[in-house]
């Protein structure tokens, strides 16, 4: 089979997938005389420069239908338990014949632990060590430290929960780097992912607790070249795509210069898309050159030394990686929607 013929089958595959049900989808794909089971057989005629993509295509469908076919076993499973009443008194000595039924089925990580996972994986193969944020910080990591003294107007910048002792929780995870640049010789090199929190309305484009990755570089002699070629790196491996890189001028106290990184549409090679606003670019994150004063504050002296930062919403990223249009389906508990991915 040539690479047209095999687009004619993804076709009529993605049809069957709504349409059959299981047990003719693994007749009619996957049994001894299945189409696709053919196309496995068929690869020693494949010519060898297409061997690898013709491969990688038909294992893709392959997954494709066992993922149904699981899908469906679940389906069945989840029809066949009997519904419990969550609001009934349960005796903890009743027989194991009696209690609740609680499904067997299998667990799997939430699509936001899965991207974080993703991140962390690519920044370590880049160099990168790993620091968790906290979820209740101080003043002073907050604010101070990241250069915003009492009173500066940038505080402003961020609606934050405080507690009645005087705590707040982190809007963003840039709480941590005074601890990390204190104690960490240069080269430093970390990267912090967290949850963090902005006392804000919620809407399809806002939540009130989100992720975010931030990352640090401190060293000798580093510049805003170095910066954009380690996001750059960052972002391609991620989204799997070339991609054109944009840096436009922004504020924030911490960093001097502030930019915001922004890349070409991955998703429509700049031509406009959803996903881009029609715009053909993202803006994706802010970024900077560490500012001296943030050096200061954690004795690092800023004439040996400079570094960059960068922050980024994991929610964010997830959304337009996987087309996610409304950021409220990844904290609302549904299964139906957590399923899929
Ligand atoms: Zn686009």
């Amino acid at each position: 089979m040539n690479m047209p013929s095999l687009s004619k089958l993804e076709s009529k595959i993605l049809k069957d997938l709504k349409s059959l049900d299981t047990t003719k989808l693994k007749k009619k794909y996957l049994s001894k005389e299945g189409l696709l089971t053919k196309e496995f057989a068929n690869i020693k005629n494949v010519p060898n420069d297409q061997k690898s993509e013709f491969g990688k295509r038909i294992n893709k469908l392959k997954a494709l239908i066992n993922k149904e076919l699981d899908n469906s076993k679940t389906k069945a499973k989840i029809k066949r338990s009997p519904r419990i009443d969550p609001t009934a008194p349960f005796d903890c000595n009743t027989h194991n014949d009696k209690k609740p039924h609680i499904l067997d089925l299998e667990g799997s990580s939430h699509i936001l632990m899965q991207e974080v996972n993703r991140f962390n994986e690519i920044f370590t193969s880049m160099g990168f060590d790993i620091v968790e944020c906290r979820q209740v910080d101080d003043d002073y990591h907050m604010f101070e430290s990241l250069n915003f003294p009492k009173g500066h107007p940038a505080r402003d910048m961020y609606d934050t929960f405080w507690t009645e002792d005087g705590f707040v929780l982190p809007a963003h995870t840039s709480t941590m780097q005074n601890r990390i640049l204190r104690n960490k010789k240069p080269p430093i090199r970390t990267v912090i992912p967290g949850r963090v929190y902005r006392n804000e309305a919620t809407d399809a484009g806002h939540e009130h607790t989100l992720y975010q990755c931030e990352g640090i570089y401190v060293d000798k002699d580093i510049s805003v070249a170095n910066m954009i070629a380690t996001i750059t790196e960052f972002l391609e491996t991620y989204l799997e795509s070339k991609l054109e890189v944009k840096i436009q001028p922004a504020y924030f106290p911490f960093t001097e210069p502030d930019c915001e990184f922004t890349i070409s549409c991955p998703f429509c090679s700049k031509k406009g898309c959803s996903t881009c606003g029609y715009s053909g670019w993202i803006e994706l994150m802010g970024c900077g050159i560490i500012h001296p004063n943030v050096l200061k504050s954690a004795n690092l002296d800023s004439n040996e030394y400079s570094g960059f930062a960068w922050g980024f919403g994991v929610d964010r990223l997830t959304m337009i990686k996987n087309n996610i249009p409304e950021i409220r389906h990844l904290r609302a508990g549904s299964l139906k929607f957590l399923r899929e991915y």
